[in-house]
């Protein structure tokens, strides 16, 4: 059977590199806080073309603490696009702000034509999600926030290194968030995460943040501070994948390509990439109207496939008493019953890419 994901392959990979990084951190008695974490943030921030960053324990309290340190609170909205990972909205509701979902375009990223009647007196911010590694096209929408004087926030939790005219994603803005749950595109070991931004005074405020409000040790400045620092030995593991980034991040792009020349059938929607932005193909979704029909054929053929995500943020529990309803984003809720997505990581053989679009392609033959 072809698993959705695999993570053992490529630390098998590099297998060498992280065990010894790894015991170089239990050895030294340093576990949180220290030089690796520190040479984390400028080695990431270096490559992301971006000025700071913040080592954090994952990508939720990353853009919870982001959106923290700009004062936004009660009362405030959000502007977040409806399709996203319910992490994005948990950022804005842990802060008591309100979420205001904007429809998907065909790229499954945030709609700029549907962005500015939603702005109203209270908008305070548009996040976009950089959604399954696209980056989103950002130029209507950076016209918009310098119009409507909002923040600008980048949820690049799914887009490592993607770009958007040549510029990577999560530099276009006030923060740009990044998760490194082991199944990312950059992934760790455990839970970690990180803010980038080119703004010192914010920097400074979720560097605060992250470490009880505090910069001086026992001087507690900020109010709800919290304890959100990554760790030493996530930093250190992280950075041996920032030294391959480049040849992880193509080989993912490499099996993208194959499926998008080798699959041909009526009965799927291949994903599309808008001009200007640059997919790392964190993963590879299609439309399919049978989605059952067509994961249960997969199954029957020995690959495993997945959905992201089956029950949009504005119709889940958690979110009831926001009052929205089926109906509400058509479109959201419709990419919602019918995307599934091919198993699509390092280390993947030939063998198996090519099974994966044989079995496709024989899909309702
Ligand atoms: C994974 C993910 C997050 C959350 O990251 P964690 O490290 O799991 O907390 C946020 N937003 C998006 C779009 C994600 O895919």
């Amino acid at each position: 059977m072809i698993p959705c994901n695999d993570s053992k392959r490529l630390f098998n990979r590099y297998k060498d590199e992280f065990e010894q990084a790894a015991l170089d951190v239990l050895r030294s008695g340093w576990y949180v806080l220290g030089n690796n974490v520190q040479e984390f943030e400028k080695e990431f921030a270096e490559s992301i073309g971006s000025k700071f960053c913040v080592g954090v324990d994952n990508g939720t309290n990353a853009i919870k603490l982001g959106i923290q340190a700009l004062g936004i609170g009660p009362g405030d909205e959000v502007i977040v696009q409806a399709n996203t990972y319910i992490a994005t909205v948990l950022g804005i509701t842990a802060n008591g702000a309100a979420p205001i979902f904007v429809e998907p375009n065909e790229f499954f990223n945030m709609d700029e034509n549907e962005i500015e009647s939603k702005i109203t007196e209270k908008t305070k911010a548009i996040i976009v999600t950089h959604l399954y590694g696209q980056a989103t096209k950002m130029d209507k929408i950076i016209s918009l926030c310098g119009k409507y004087n909002l923040y600008l926030l980048e949820d690049c939790a799914q887009a490592h290194y993607a770009e958007f005219k040549g510029k990577k994603v999560g530099t276009f803005g006030d923060f740009g968030f990044f998760s490194f749950y082991p199944t990312k595109n950059i992934g760790a070991f455990g839970d970690a995460g990180a803010i980038v931004t080119n703004n010192e005074e914010l920097y400074k405020k979720v560097m605060m943040l992250r470490n009880y409000g505090s910069s001086v040790r026992y001087h507690f400045e900020l109010e709800n501070g919290s304890n959100s620092r990554l760790d030493e030995i996530q930093a250190a593991l992280l950075r041996v994948k920032i030294k391959h980034a480049k040849e992880i991040t193509n080989e993912k792009i490499t099996i993208a390509n194959k499926y998008l020349k080798g699959i041909k059938n009526d009965l799927i929607k291949l994903p599309r990439v808008d001009k200007d932005c640059g997919s790392v193909w964190h993963l590879f979704v299609l439309e399919v109207d049978d989605r059952e029909g067509f994961m249960n054929h997969m199954l029957s053929c020995g690959v495993k496939t997945d959905i992201h995500y089956p029950i949009p943020p504005h119709l889940s529990k958690c979110y009831e008493k926001l009052n929205y309803h089926a109906g509400d984003f058509l479109k959201t809720e419709y990419l919602a019953n019918h995307v599934v997505d091919l198993p699509i990581f390092n280390g993947m053989t030939d063998e198996e890419i090519e099974l994966v679009i044989k079995a496709v392609n024989s899909y309702g033959k």
